[in-house]
């Protein structure tokens, strides 16, 4: 089976999905665990798992898509990736990214873009470009990824794939390099959502080297006709008209399950960008000063795309202690604020429902506005912001351009949200 995959790779190698694989590597793992009767045994096995290129894996080259760490090759596992080899998975190499996770097109990487694989002119969506197009090639059948502020949920929903983002705390990061430490989270990408499932409830768990973890109980498929479905109409208005129309198809099928649907108000989503990018920033900047070219590879700002560098640059400014109370500590207020009324919000429902990314995805090479890059996390960044668990599942498509859902729940009801999107494919 690997080495079917190893070709697929190869024959689908314009589409820039990965950074490195390593053949040979790869096909003796396969045979070692192909001769070992325990392995067979395990939840894993067989399964063909592909990981972002900020999560280390031992002897891989973990570049973040950055010329900066262009020649860091990872000495270590991380928690992640040895619980999945532990469960008898098959690593088969290192996917394309957005620089150091920072973009939603999957167009900044080092190594050139990502193509979508569904749509050929578009972007796949990003910063988990290559993870979300590779499981949408069939270039492996499970992929990592990293969200901070969509970056599982945006990729996956542009390339017609399923992607989770567990509750803040669920799943080590341990061996992730950080983008902004008090959102992000590791989560995996599939076509099916039980595998997300399967995954799930071996990557997480309580770990002493990440200490904001928390040990859950077994994550289990729970039956979704009693659930009330909150649909909250700033989301719902967020999105382009198109949009709206085919996630309003999909609240039907919730309908149809038995589940009642009730109609909410979330008056602060205009917050919600301009709190997380200030943070992200400021976070941001802070984890980039170990790359200052004595230790890892290059001096980051000699060597960074644009956008790492604005951020770095006005994280930089606005951390200053002169300018903090103006834009950071306010930025703390209006997440604590977002926080609450998220919570108040989900009080008595089971799940949310929403789009999960409010537009199409541009063309290759547009050239967007910062702004209007930043726009496509409207709907994507308050469950980073909140902590709680999101998943988006295939929706519908237009013009042969996948759209999908986006389902959250409270803070470690994440097997609410898997299971919602089991029952929805
Ligand atoms: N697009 C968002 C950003 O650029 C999300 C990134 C992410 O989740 N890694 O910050």
């Amino acid at each position: 089976k690997a080495e079917e995959y190893l070709e697929r790779i190869e024959k689908n190698k314009d589409l820039n999905a990965f950074i490195e694989v390593q053949k040979e590597r790869v096909l003796k793992e396969a045979e070692r665990l192909e001769k070992d009767e325990e392995a067979k045994k395990k939840p894993l096995y067989g399964k063909i798992v592909a990981v972002k290129a900020n999560i280390n894996v031992e002897g891989y080259t973990i570049s973040c898509a950055s010329k900066t760490l262009e020649n860091y090759v990872a000495p270590y596992n991380a928690t992640v990736i040895e619980k999945l080899l532990d469960a008898g998975a098959l690593i088969i190499g290192i996917t394309n990214m957005d620089e150091f996770a920072c973009g939603s097109s999957g167009e900044t990487s080092y190594y050139g873009p990502t193509k979508n694989p569904v749509a050929k002119d578009r972007i796949p969506g990003g910063s988990s470009s290559g993870s979300a197009a590779a499981v949408s090639a069939e270039l492996c059948d499970i992929a990592l990824g990293s969200d901070t502020g969509g970056s599982i949920r945006n990729p996956s929903s542009h390339c017609g794939v399923s992607g989770f983002k567990p509750s803040y705390g669920v799943v080590s990061r341990h061996g992730l390099c950080d983008l902004a430490m008090s959102f992000d989270q590791i989560g995996p990408i599939a076509k099916r959502a039980e595998d997300l499932l399967l995954v799930m409830n071996i990557i997480k768990g309580k770990d002493v080297r990440d200490t904001t973890t928390v040990e859950t109980p077994e994550f289990k498929k729970l039956d979704v006709s009693k659930f009330k479905v909150g649909v909250v109409e700033e989301f719902m208005e967020a999105a382009d008209e198109k949009i709206r129309k085919e996630i309003e198809k999909g609240i039907e099928v919730f309908k149809d399950m038995g589940c009642e649907i009730v109609h909410l108000n979330y008056k602060y989503l205009d917050l919600a960008l301009p709190t997380y990018y200030l943070i992200n920033y400021v976070e941001f900047f802070s984890a980039t000063r170990r790359y200052d070219g004595r230790r890892y590879g290059y001096r980051i700002e000699e060597v960074c795309g644009e956008e790492v560098l604005r951020r770095i640059t006005i994280g930089s400014m606005i951390s200053q202690k002169e300018y903090s109370g103006k834009y950071y500590k306010k930025a703390l207020k209006a997440r604590n604020l977002l926080r609450k009324e998220m919570i108040k919000l989900m009080k008595d429902i089971d799940i949310i429902v929403s789009p999960t990314v409010p537009k199409l995805p541009h063309k290759l090479g547009e050239k967007l506005s910062p702004m209007d890059m930043y726009n496509y996390d409207v709907l994507t960044v308050l469950a980073n912001i909140c902590g709680v668990p999101a998943g988006t599942v295939p929706c519908s498509a237009i013009n042969g351009i996948p759209i999908g859902l986006q389902i959250m729940a409270k803070p470690f009801e994440d097997e609410k949200v898997l299971s919602a999107m089991i029952e929805f494919e």
